[in-house]
Order: C-alpha cells, then sequence, then structure tokens
C-alpha cells in the first residue's frame, strides 16, 4: 500500500461521522471516488455509491462498508456546565473514562472530556464499584450552563473520540478510530480503483458504497440495496481479533496479520453456501491468505442485503481488528492489502453463469 492510499485511510479514519452524522465521511468518499467511478449515486438517507462498468450490464456486484462510527449524541447540560449524553451505536461503559471527545455544534467543534467523581472523594465500597456511563458527564470546560450554551452546545449534538490515526511497526499496523467500518469502505474504494487504473476486466457491473447508519439499525444497507438492486454482494467489515489477552480461540477464531476473515455466519444472516465456497477457491486459487471466523451475535449490513427484495446471495468480509467499539482500534495493513486483492480477484471472476449457480435449485 502506498503512501497516497494510507493518506486516505488516515483521512477517513479520523473524519466525524457517527450513525446520523455523516456527511463528511461521505463527502470525502465522493471527492476520492469520483476520480475514477464511472457513476455515483446516492439514496436519501445519505450512502454513497460508485458505479464501475465491465464488459457486462449484468450481475451487479454490490461491495459495501458502513460509513458510520459508533459515537455519542449531548441529552442535557445541568446548571454547572456539564454535559450528558446517550450512544449511538454499542459502547462498553468501561473503556469511556477519562477520554477525549470532540463534539461538534452548529458554531465550531469543540473539546470535551468524559469524567465522573474523581477517587479521592468516594468511599472505599464506592471506589469498587465499576462506574457506568449514568454518573459520567462531559466537561467542556464551562461552570455554567449559559456559558456551555454560548460555547454553541445545545442537546442532540454529535460526539465522536478524539482519536488520531497513526501507523507503528515499521508500517505494518495501523492505529485509530472507526475501523469499524471506515476499513470496508476503505478496500471497496481502493480496489474498484485498482481495477480501473490498471485496466483490469470483469464481466460484471460492480458497484461499491458506503452505507449509513448501520451501527444503529443497518438502515442505509437497506435503502442502498433497494436502489441497487445487486445479484450478489461482498459486504466489507471488520472482524473481532482474538489474538488479544482473555478471548478464547472458539469466541472469535481470527488473529490480527493472519489473513482476512470469510464470515461463515454472524448474528444476522448466514451467508449463500454456493458463495462461500466460490470465495473461499478463489481466495486459495490466487494464494491470498484467509481465516474462516464466524460473529454470532453481532449483525452486518448483509443482514437487510441479503433478504432485499426476492433475496440477494451475499456474504462477509472481514479484516481482524483488535479492540473495536473502543477509542483505538489496531489492525494489520497486510491484512487490509489481502482483502482488496481477494475483491479484485473476485470482481475478475464473478460472471453471470457463476452467479446463477449460486441460487439455482
Ligand atoms: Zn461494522
Amino acid at each position: 500500500m502506498d503512501q497516497s492510499e494510507l493518506k486516505i485511510l488516515k483521512e477517513l479514519s479520523e473524519s466525524f461521522g457517527p450513525s446520523g452524522f455523516e456527511l463528511e465521511t461521505a463527502n470525502i468518499v465522493k471527492k476520492y471516488v469520483k476520480e475514477f467511478a464511472d457513476e455515483i449515486l446516492t439514496d436519501k438517507l445519505g450512502s454513497v455509491m460508485f458505479k464501475i462498468k465491465g464488459n457486462a450490464e449484468k450481475p451487479v456486484i454490490l461491495i459495501p462498508g458502513h460509513t458510520d462510527e459508533i459515537g455519542f449524541v449531548i441529552s442535557g447540560i445541568d446548571k454547572s456546565g456539564f454535559l450528558t449524553f446517550n450512544t449511538l451505536g454499542g459502547w462498553f461503559d468501561q473503556v469511556l473514562l477519562a477520554q477525549r471527545v470532540t463534539i461538534r455544534t452548529h458554531k465550531v467543534d469543540r473539546l470535551g472530556v468524559i469524567t465522573s467523581k474523581p477517587p479521592h472523594v468516594l468511599d472505599p465500597e464506592e471506589r469498587k464499584k465499576v462506574v457506568t456511563k449514568k454518573e459520567m458527564f462531559i466537561d467542556i470546560g464551562c461552570s455554567s450552563k449559559e456559558e456551555a450554551e454560548e460555547e454553541g452546545i445545545r442537546i442532540g449534538d454529535p460526539v465522536v473520540p478524539d482519536s488520531p490515526f497513526s501507523v507503528i511497526r515499521n508500517g505494518k499496523i495501523a492505529v485509530g478510530k472507526a475501523f469499524d467500518d471506515r476499513l470496508g469502505i476503505f478496500a471497496a474504494m481502493i480496489a474498484l480503483k485498482r481495477i480501473k487504473e490498471q485496466g483490469i476486466e470483469h464481466p460484471n457491473t460492480v458497484i461499491g458504497a458506503a452505507t449509513t447508519q448501520e451501527e444503529v439499525g443497518l438502515r442505509g444497507a437497506r435503502t442502498t440495496a433497494y436502489l441497487v438492486d445487486p445479484d450478489v454482494a461482498f459486504v466489507l467489515e471488520i472482524d473481532i481479533s482474538s489474538d488479544v489477552p482473555g478471548i478464547e480461540e472458539h469466541q472469535a477464531p481470527s488473529k490480527m496479520g493472519q489473513g482476512m476473515a470469510i464470515l461463515t455466519h454472524d448474528g444476522s444472516m448466514i451467508p449463500n453456501q454456493p458463495l462461500k465456497e466460490f470465495v473461499i477457491k478463489v481466495a486459495e486459487e490466487a494464494n491470498i491468505k484467509y481465516q474462516l471466523s464466524a460473529m454470532p451475535r453481532g449483525g452486518t449490513d448483509a443482514g437487510v442485503i441479503h433478504i432485499s427484495r426476492v433475496g440477494v446471495p451475499s456474504i462477509v468480509l472481514g479484516i481482524p481488528t483488535r479492540h473495536i467499539h473502543s477509542w483505538v482500534g489496531m489492525t494489520s495493513i497486510e491484512d487490509i492489502e489481502r482483502m482488496i486483492k481477494l475483491l479484485i480477484e473476485l470482481i475478475k471472476y464473478t460472471d453471470k453463469q457463476t452467479v446463477e449457480s449460486f441460487t439455482t435449485i
């Protein structure tokens, strides 16, 4: 992966885009894809689609990743100027304390810190307890409600982690926020860009997509699938990397740096089986390292795409990522590269006959 591609990943990761407030991220996608896409489409929930035409109109391949990241929304301002907040998407309360956040007001972005009562004023029994979100607030350095309002804070303002993108270990590992699922969008964008730039022939039409509001109920994927009416879908996601202390192998089979993941099932769908075998075969023939994985409890955009209209053969491909749904994710750049390579191979071989074979009874 070259520096100009890494720069796009950094820009996507650092962009402000919690569920329902994804315009900035969608605009970054549009800015880059318009350099190579044959056509750009949008639904009315803010999703952006980028089409590249091959040698045939059909089949239509949909390759979505979701634009939104998990975040927060301001729910109140107390008389001392402290802010309460609700969550957008699934957070684990224990990762929130003492973190910096960015609040987007109707004026400018404000820096805040999520905090709670300091330990010094807690009695010994209180100290043993886990602090829950209910007892936390965001401090923006104000001392009254009026001061907070002067800063531009209003109920409903969106909030995201303040977490810069970095690359460590000699360019091998990326660290940053919102890898779920900016990594997916990034892989779709780069795969389609390389196909166009290198003039790679493909017997189909491909539509990459940045879908909105996945983390709050797979909403943009529903409208995207309706608009695109795909014949097959490769849904791009992160996968939970199990190579951290305390996770047993059966709880999350994939490991960072050991190959991109082919999801055998998740909480929202079971992939089309001939399609799964096709993906495995293409990966093996191209010598792309992969891991079979499973996410029994989480849902993905594939959950609604595979039951769109009369059904769409779908599968989820994941990039193993450590510490998802926290301030910083960690992922292997080589696994991202494997995902891009597999997508290019899949696009090269997904023709009408192959797609028809997925649903022949
Ligand atoms: Zn996701």
